[in-house]
């Protein structure tokens, strides 16, 4: 069995872009990243989000709004940003405060500038093979991990636990799509699905994004599978200062010996996210900038 390293994999990315950016001439490419209210988590992923853009040597804009914006407010803003010519990429800290309609905050969002790739367009790209479109961060950030790690899907069922806009459907439409690495043939798996082991007994690789700690059995799998494990869920462990442990949908110390290749939880597909983030923003500097 081969441990995936998620880290050292967005390790690797940063420096090529760190690369890359470095031998950029003038201005350097910039993203916005917007963060409603002070939610603990967002805190935090908004911190690391500006911590890589540093390290790559981005510019990054925070704009720090307080709860009580109103969407129309919220609007302005966001068109603010569309506007400015020295903003590539704009991110929205998800979650948003009840009170405001969060797809239609992803709607609002240039579709050029949308490095999460959660707009409309940008989820319609993906579906029509258009590379210049942006691919949300957590399916790119898998797909790159299986390309990285010498997984090719030709030929081979994948089976995709999840259809959540966010992950499992565009995941599962980047393994279909007619392109190198990709040609995989897709089973997706949800809520409603019958005999669910039996079809996760036919995958060559594994996709599990549904949010379940510990779901996928070592029962369900067959043995050689490559898994890609996307769940982060937290299990009280009072045995830990905080209470709790984070766990994927993969119960790992009963999958894992019959794994060709897995990724743990953490340090798997969660570090890629971020460093897919900076990935598109660079691509979307290039795209309207013409460098
Ligand atoms: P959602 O809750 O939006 O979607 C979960 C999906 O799983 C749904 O399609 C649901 O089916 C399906 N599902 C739930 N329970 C079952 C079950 N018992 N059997 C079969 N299918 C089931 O979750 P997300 O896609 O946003 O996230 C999935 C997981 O990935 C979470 O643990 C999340 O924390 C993690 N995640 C990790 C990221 C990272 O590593 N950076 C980024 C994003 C997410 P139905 O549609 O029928 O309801």
């Amino acid at each position: 069995m081969e441990l995936i390293d998620g880290n050292k994999i967005a390790n690797d990315i940063v420096a090529e872009l760190k690369a890359e950016v470095g031998a950029i001439k003038g201005r350097k490419p910039c993203i916005a990243l917007v963060r409603v209210g002070e939610d603990p988590a967002s805190v935090s992923y908004v911190k690391k989000k500006e911590k890589s853009a540093a390290e790559i040597g981005l510019e990054s804009r925070i704009i720090l709004p307080p709860v009580s914006i109103s969407q129309t407010e919220l609007f302005a803003l966001i068109d603010g940003l569309n506007n400015d010519p020295g903003v590539d990429g704009i991110l929205v800290q998800s979650p948003l405060p009840k009170h405001i309609d969060e797809v239609a905050v992803f709607r609002r969002v240039s579709p050029a500038k949308d490095v999460d790739g959660f707009n409309t367009v940008n989820l319609g790209k993906v579906a029509q093979e258009d590379e210049t479109g942006f691919v949300a961060c957590t399916p790119a950030g898998i797909m790159e991990i299986l390309g990285r790690s010498g997984v090719d899907l030709k030929g081979k069922h994948v089976v995709v636990l999840g259809r959540s806009l966010i992950v499992g459907k565009p995941v599962a439409l980047l393994a279909l799509q007619k392109k190198a690495g990709a040609n995989g043939t897709v089973t997706i798996c949800h809520s409603a699905t019958s005999n669910l082991p039996g079809i996760t007994r036919q995958a060559d690789v594994l996709i599990a994004a549904i949010g379940r700690a510990e779901f996928v059995t070592a029962d369900m799998v067959k043995p050689g599978v490559v898994i890609i494990d996307v769940g982060i869920n937290r299990v009280p462990d009072p045995t830990k200062k905080t209470g709790y442990r984070l766990t994927g949908d993969v119960h790992f110390p009963t999958v894992s010996p019959l794994a060709s290749k897995i990724t743990p939880v953490p340090g798997g597909v969660g570090p890629m996210t971020v460093a897919m983030l900076m990935k598109n923003t660079v691509k979307a500097y290039r795209l309207q900038t013409g460098h």
